[in-house]
């Protein structure tokens, strides 16, 4: 098949634009007319540092990210961050309350597989993880979130995790949650839904999110870490605590000390990473992207609660995602997914520990490709179903 032919509802890798792709094709022969291609050029040169910076400022521009938080480009995807928070907070706890930090439980909302994963790291390593909610243990699924009056929280927890948008289940939190305790650094995977809508950065402690659906290429990861949590992260007084020393790789005091150069960037993908920045600032910025990321997810959506015979949406009304849009169709999956893959539609198939349907419309999703997809599936309840 041709690119032209392709609408691609994956949920990670995502699509990108054709044409954010093509001037990404021509840097990788030769970048900025050095005749060198970006995967050849020294990460340490200033072309590639003024690469950095670039990226840095137009993603501090789009996300309205304050002075007193850093950005920080690192490695291992997401699943590198579920251990870097644990380390880098706990270490931080032992600056800020060294005499506490033993007994500091490290503490989780789960709404779905990504934040339960996340958890489960963090107990591979030692800390001592409190379960907020868990959604599953109760239902046996993934699909809402519980009521936060609900919520169990530590008495003095060293952070709280959650994640903002669960790709597998498709569900999303609408906004920032009321209830959690003042005062206690609050760490949020936004791996997939960040830049598709505005949120306020000052209210995180640690925001981390991998580039492959929302911005980029996977290999490289963003991290926006306000700057008192890089400053107070202190090695040697860890080990004194049994509190364990955070693997270099993942210290966000060394990445932000090298400003994201420690070690080997792949600098292609954070020019793939920048322009998408600049796409984004040149087509109206996050807010616009906010517009069009409601209207094409309720178009979904409303199809969806039309049928209600055919189509069962796996979460419930008030948490389902912008970005995944996960439904079951009982029988007629395969037929579904067939059919929509001779028109050219890849990607619907949900994820293997799941099952179902998921429909993934981040920003590089164009709105007509929504729309073709409903139209597609308005034909095929039409024809299978009535
Ligand atoms: N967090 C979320 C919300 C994700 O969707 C994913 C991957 O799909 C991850 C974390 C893990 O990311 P990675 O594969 O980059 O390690």
């Amino acid at each position: 098949a041709k690119r032209s032919q392709i609408l691609n509802f994956s949920a990670g890798p995502a699509c990108l634009p054709t044409k954010i792709l093509e001037q990404a094709a021509k840097d990788l022969i030769d970048y900025a007319e050095t005749g060198i291609s970006l995967a050849e050029l020294s990460h340490r040169s200033s072309i590639c540092s003024n690469l950095i910076k670039s990226t840095q400022n137009n993603l501090r521009k789009l996300l309205g990210i304050p002075d007193n938080y850093s950005i920080l480009f690192m490695q291992g995807g997401g699943t590198a961050q579920f251990s870097a928070v644990v380390y880098n907070l706990l270490a931080y706890q032992v600056a800020k309350n060294p005499s506490t930090v033993s007994n500091m439980k490290c503490d989780y909302i789960v709404t779905g597989s990504w934040g339960l994963k996340a958890a489960h790291e963090a107990k591979r390593l030692g800390a001592m993880v409190n379960i907020v909610s868990d959604p599953k243990k109760i239902d046996g699924k993934y699909g809402r979130i519980p009521d936060e009056s609900t919520w169990n929280f530590s008495q003095n927890p060293a952070y709280i995790h959650y994640c903002d948008n669960e790709t597998v289940d498709g569900v999303e939190f609408a906004e920032f949650p009321k209830s959690l305790p003042e005062g206690v650094p609050v760490i949020c995977d936004m791996s997939s839904n960040i830049l598709s809508r505005e949120f306020d950065v000052s209210k995180y402690a640690v925001i981390y999110a991998g580039a492959q659906k929302n911005f980029g290429i996977a290999g490289i990861t963003m991290i926006i870490v306000r700057n008192d949590i890089l400053e107070r992260a202190d090695a040697p007084n860890c080990a004194k605590l049994g509190i364990p020393i955070t693997p270099v790789i993942l210290d966000y005091k060394t990445t932000s000390d090298c400003n994201s150069l420690y070690n080997t960037l792949p600098m292609f993908n954070v020019r793939v990473a920048n322009l998408v920045f600049e796409n984004l600032l040149e087509s109206g910025g996050v807010a616009a992207q906010e517009r069009i990321s409601k209207r094409k997810a309720e178009k979904l959506y409303s199809l969806l609660e039309k049928y209600p015979d055919v189509f069962e949406i796996v979460p419930g009304k008030g948490y389902r995602s912008r970005m995944n849009v996960t439904f079951r169709m009982g029988n007629l999956e395969e037929k579904f997914i067939s059919e929509s893959k001779d028109l050219g539609f890849e990607g619907l198939k949900g994820h293997r520990s799941v099952g179902g349907i998921r429909a993934s419309f981040y920003n590089a999703m164009p709105e007509d490709g929504v729309d073709r997809l409903i139209e597609f599936m308005e034909t095929f309840v039409k024809r299978y179903v009535s």
